[in-house]
């Protein structure tokens, strides 16, 4: 019995999704249909192409990576950066002259952009040659909507604004035979004041955690090692039920699963980032020493600005407490620079948090304008070039800090979960460490899939180089 106040979809309805996929897979039998997804955004966005990817699957399509020739082209977008819209408008447009020289190619677009009715609308008008448009809420229907558009001259178009409804037991084709994703949530309730996310993927909606617990079982049984569970933020998961239930309770469930070898998460909000959360991850046998927990900004001023919901002083506290207890903790984190209103005293507090954290690594923006949020419309936006100039700074600042960090690994002997060859070297394997350090190294034989020592003999800024001994 589900203790969540939202709803599931209802059995009859994944039935019937279930019914679409066997009438499409009848109606190709003998061809040779292939389908190729690009995919725009987050962790979850890709974790959706999965899901997309694995309805294909079922029906029959198989996947390629040349999109000439597909014969069903999907993008799957994100909303969050304004000119990664742009993006996908030019290479929708570029699609007109395929489609004229392929008029059974089936081109559909989905994910957060399409949320946005003003998007959408715009898509339908301007590029009438798509043949199927539909948002985040309503992925699951795509067997449906995907048979709609085969029969259909004209665009056909879902979008619902409805959300609070989790969808199950969709097919699911992951791309890595070592480490998968899982969600364990949608949605956020945060509405930083920089973001849109909250608008197009809803509100917090938690998975039921036997629910959760059955897909690892699962991809336990099929021999992946490592899962990373997401979530907009995943310290509020099981906020949304009934009775209370927190993200601390479940990895702990999730730590007793045999087969699974290693946990991740993100994303983890700092404010929502409870002691219980601490003690769980430092108790657990399989939860990595990593946290990604994003700063943002270092000033106290901007935080708020931003409606992070904490402080700088929080957060350190947060960190010293994280640290003592889980000393051998990667922490890594986010920050955009140039947020309405930042000063170059602000800027500085940023880089003194940087220097007293000392973060492993982080991923750095410049702020964009994203119309839609509360902070698109705030008054003095800063000047780009100055928004470069401090992006530069940090990514030195924050370079010089991950160099020194790497460098303490030099002759240390590190776990190492094997997940293939290196992309750059073919006599050379990769995976990645507990602390989520990328490293690549030599081996004599086949060790994709086990946790195996490397002495680290080359630490780099961002990766490390060594020999498995
Ligand atoms: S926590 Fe803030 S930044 Fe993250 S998804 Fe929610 S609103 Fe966006």
């Amino acid at each position: 019995m589900s203790n969540r106040k939202t709803v599931d979809i209802s059995k009859e309805e994944i039935q019937e999704q279930k019914e679409y996929i066997d009438n499409i897979k009848e109606l190709i039998k003998g061809r040779s249909l292939k389908y190729h997804i690009i995919t725009y955004g987050c962790q979850m966005n890709i974790h959706d192409s999965e899901k997309l990817a694995g309805m294909l699957n079922s029906m029959g399509y198989t996947e390629t990576s040349d999109q000439a020739e597909a014969d069903l082209i999907l993008f799957n977008t994100c909303c969050v950066r304004e000119n990664a819209e742009h993006r996908v408008y030019g290479n929708v447009g570029a699609l007109y002259l395929n489609k004229q020289q392929n008029p059974n190619l089936i081109i559909g677009i989905c994910g957060c952009m399409m949320q946005q009715r003003d998007v959408s609308d715009y898509i339908t008008k301007k590029f009438p040659f798509v043949d199927l448009i539909f948002g985040t809420h309503n992925l699951h229907r795509f067997p449906k909507l995907l048979l709609e558009a085969m029969d259909s001259r004209q665009t056909v178009v879902e979008v619902l604004d409805e959300e609070g409804r989790i969808v199950e037991n969709v097919p699911i084709i992951r791309n890595l035979g070592v480490t998968a994703w899982t969600t364990i949530m949608y949605g956020c309730d945060n509405f930083c004041s920089y973001c849109i996310v909250p608008y197009v993927r809803g509100r917090e909606r938690s998975r039921q955690p036997s629910d959760i617990l059955d897909e690892i079982n699962q991809l336990a049984e099929e021999g992946y090692k490592e899962v990373t569970l997401l979530g907009q933020n995943v310290n509020s998961y099981g906020k949304d039920f009934n009775e209370p239930y927190y993200f601390s309770n479940l990895l702990r469930y999730i730590d007793r699963v045999d087969g699974i070898e290693r946990i991740r998460f993100m994303t983890s909000h700092p404010k929502d980032l409870s002691k219980d959360l601490i003690l769980a991850m430092a108790e657990s046998e399989k939860v990595c020493e990593h946290l990604h927990l994003p700063i943002q900004s270092g000033s106290n001023r901007i935080l708020k600005q931003m409606n992070r919901g904490y402080s700088r002083e929080n957060y350190l506290e947060l960190v010293n407490e994280i640290r003592h207890q889980i000393p051998n903790i990667a922490i890594t984190t986010d920050i955009i620079v140039g947020f309405p209103g930042e000063t170059e005293e602000d800027f500085a507090d940023t880089l003194d948090m940087v220097e007293k954290v000392r973060y492993d690594s982080a991923f750095t923006f410049i702020y964009s304008q994203r119309t839609g949020t509360p902070a698109a419309k705030m008054s003095k936006q800063i000047d780009e070039n100055i928004k470069k100039e401090r992006l530069q700074k940090l990514m030195d600042v924050q370079g010089k800090i991950s160099k020194e960090i790497n460098d303490k690994a030099h002759d240390t002997i590190v776990d190492v979960l094997v997940e293939g060859l290196s992309k750059k070297r073919d006599d050379m394997y990769t995976g990645r460490t507990p602390q989520n350090k990328l490293v690549n190294f030599a081996a004599d034989h086949n060790t994709i899939g086990n946790i195996v020592k490397v002495k680290i003999t080359q630490p780099k800024t961002w990766t490390l180089e060594g020999i498995m001994i």
